[in-house]
């Protein structure tokens, strides 16, 4: 969305487009790559968020917007481990968020981008997860992997 976007225009486009009502909850804004611009997350009830669903794109001023499903997925900035965060870490060595190395990822000089979790799950499972990219890639196997297994957790 761009920035100058309001809240009653979302809500307005919601009401004509998807037919919801009610108020939806906006949770917070993700800054995007596009400058100027924001992601919206926005929290609905089950009932809106299948509407929205089926609805895919929502149009604001004659400009159609990607509606998306946000996971809420925690990763640890420590060792980079999924489902809790750097500050409830168990663990005290930190790991690279784009090598294989011991050490915070802000502070890599390694010129080669390798997933740790990846890379250990291929290891330990005998996996072949591709493994280039940062923890943070959304391709991640084991990202997508959290994200299925929230899904089936989350009773919609
Ligand atoms: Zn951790
Ligand atoms: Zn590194
Ligand atoms: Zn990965």
């Amino acid at each position: 969305m761009p920035d100058e976007t309001t809240e009653d225009e979302v809500q307005e486009a919601l009401a004509i487009n998807a037919d919801i009502k009610e108020m939806l909850n906006i949770r917070f804004k993700l800054s995007s790559r596009q400058p100027g611009t924001a992601h919206w997350i926005l929290e609905t009830p089950s009932e809106s968020f299948h509407k929205l669903k089926r609805l895919g794109k929502l149009p604001i001023h004659w400009t159609m917007h990607q509606v998306q499903e946000f996971f809420h997925i925690k990763r640890c900035n420590n060792c980079q481990g999924f489902r809790h965060l750097a500050k409830d870490c168990p663990s005290n060595r930190p790991s690279c968020g784009s090598c294989v190395g011991h050490h915070p990822t802000r502070k890599c000089r390694s010129p080669q981008v390798v997933c740790i979790n990846c890379a250990m799950h291929n290891q330990i499972h005998g996996t072949r997860f591709p493994a280039y990219h940062h923890t943070s890639d959304s391709g991640c196997s084991c990202y997508l992997r959290e994200v299925a297994l929230y899904k089936e957790t989350r009773d919609y």
